[in-house]
C-alpha cells in the first residue's frame, strides 16, 4: 500500500523516467522481464501495479573493499534506485567457481536489513594448499543482496568485490637491545681524579616483545601470534645462540666494569655508550646471520598448529 501511495503521489511528478502509463509499454517491457531474468543482466526489470501502471528499479551495494581476518566489518548498504518501499532484503555472498580450502564462510550481522555488517571477517584458501606461497594473504568474497519489491526480486549486476586478508608480516617479534647505563663514581690514583665504573646501575637487556597486526579474534591468531612469534621469543630468552645476544650482564663484567676515564664523567659515560652501540652492531649481525636457523625452528613449530594454512616451508 506504501508503494501504491508513493507512486500515486508522484504520478505528475519527475518520476516520469520510472513510472509509465501507456499499456503498450507495459506490454513489451513485460515480456522483456520474462525473458531476462533480473539481477542477472542489466535489465532493469519492472513491477506491475496495475494494468495501467508499473515501475522499474535497480539495486546497487556498497561496503568496505578489504578486512583484517578476524575483525568485524564497517556497514555494507543496498540501496534501491528509485528509493521505493522494499519488501524484503536478503544478503548473500559467493566466491565463484574453482576448488578452494578453509571454509569460505561470511556472517552478516543483519541478513535482512537494508544495512548490514560482516561479522568476524574470514580469510579463506584459494587454491586449497597448506602453503602461503601458492595462496598468497588474499582472498576474495562477492557481497551483493536480493530485494524484492511488489513481488520482483532483484539483485546488483556488479556484485561489491570484498576482500579478506592478513597483513604481511602478520605479527613481528622484537629484539632486546641493551639499554641504560651503569653507575659512574670517582676517586684519586696517584693524586689524579679517575671516574670508574661502580655499579650496574640501570644497564640491562630489554625482553622481546611480540607485536601483532591481527587481531585475537583472527583465525590465525593462535597459530601466528602465540606459536609462532612465542617461539621467538622463546628463541630469545632461553635458546642458543639467541639467548646470548645483546647480553647486557656479560658486557658489564667481560667490558664496562673495567671502564675508567682521567678526563670527565661525560667521558667515560661516552666510552661506555660506544661500547654497548659496538656489542649491539655485532649481535645484530649474528641475529641476521642465524634468521633463517630462527624462522626454520618457529615455522617447525607453527606448522603444527591449525589452521593448516599460510605454512612456510623453510629446507
Ligand atoms: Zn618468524
Amino acid at each position: 500500500m506504501r508503494l501504491l501511495k508513493f507512486l500515486q503521489a508522484n504520478r505528475y511528478g519527475n518520476k516520469r523516467l520510472f513510472i509509465f502509463k501507456a499499456a503498450k509499454i507495459w506490454i513489451m517491457i513485460l515480456a522483456i522481464s520474462l525473458i531476462v531474468p533480473c539481477g542477472y543482466s542489466k535489465q532493469i526489470p519492472p513491477i506491475v501495479l496495475s494494468e495501467k501502471e508499473f515501475i522499474v528499479f535497480k539495486v546497487e551495494i556498497s561496503g568496505p573493499p578489504h578486512t583484517i581476518d578476524g575483525y568485524n566489518t564497517g556497514a555494507f548498504d543496498a540501496t534501491v534506485v528509485p528509493p521505493i518501499p522494499v519488501t524484503s532484503y536478503q544478503w548473500t555472498w559467493e566466491i565463484g567457481i574453482g576448488a578452494v580450502g578453509n571454509n569460505p564462510s561470511v556472517n552478516f550481522s543483519t541478513p535482512n536489513q537494508e544495512t548490514t555488517t560482516i561479522i568476524n571477517a574470514h580469510w579463506y584458501a584459494r587454491p586449497n594448499s597448506r602453503l602461503l606461497a601458492i595462496t598468497g594473504w588474499n582472498c576474495e568474497y562477492k557481497i551483493n543482496c536480493e530485494i524484492t519489491v511488489g513481488g520482483i526480486t532483484c539483485n546488483d549486476p556488479t556484485p561489491h568485490i570484498w576482500r579478506v586478508y592478513l597483513p604481511s608480516p602478520p605479527a613481528t617479534t622484537s629484539w632486546p637491545i641493551i639499554t641504560g647505563m651503569p653507575v659512574i663514581g670517582i676517586r684519586e690514583v696517584n693524586g689524579n681524579d679517575e671516574w670508574y665504573v661502580t655499579g650496574v646501575g640501570d644497564l640491562r637487556r630489554t625482553t622481546p616483545e611480540v607485536i601483532s597486526y591481527i587481531p585475537p579474534t583472527s583465525q590465525f591468531y593462535y597459530k601466528i601470534v602465540i606459536v609462532h612469534e612465542g617461539r621467538h621469543v622463546e628463541q630469545l630468552t632461553s635458546m642458543d645462540p639467541w639467548q646470548n645476544l645483546f647480553n647486557a650482564n656479560s658486557l658489564y663484567n667481560n667490558t664496562l666494569i673495567n671502564m675508567t676515564s682521567t678526563i670527565s664523567e661525560a667521558d667515560l659515560e661516552q666510552q661506555i655508550q660506544n661500547a654497548i652501540n659496538v656489542q649491539i652492531a655485532s649481535d645484530k649481525l649474528t641475529a641476521e646471520m642465524t634468521r633463517i636457523d630462527a624462522e626454520r625452528d618457529a615455522f617447525n613449530q607453527s606448522n603444527t598448529a591449525p589452521p593448516d594454512y599460510l605454512e612456510v616451508d623453510i629446507p
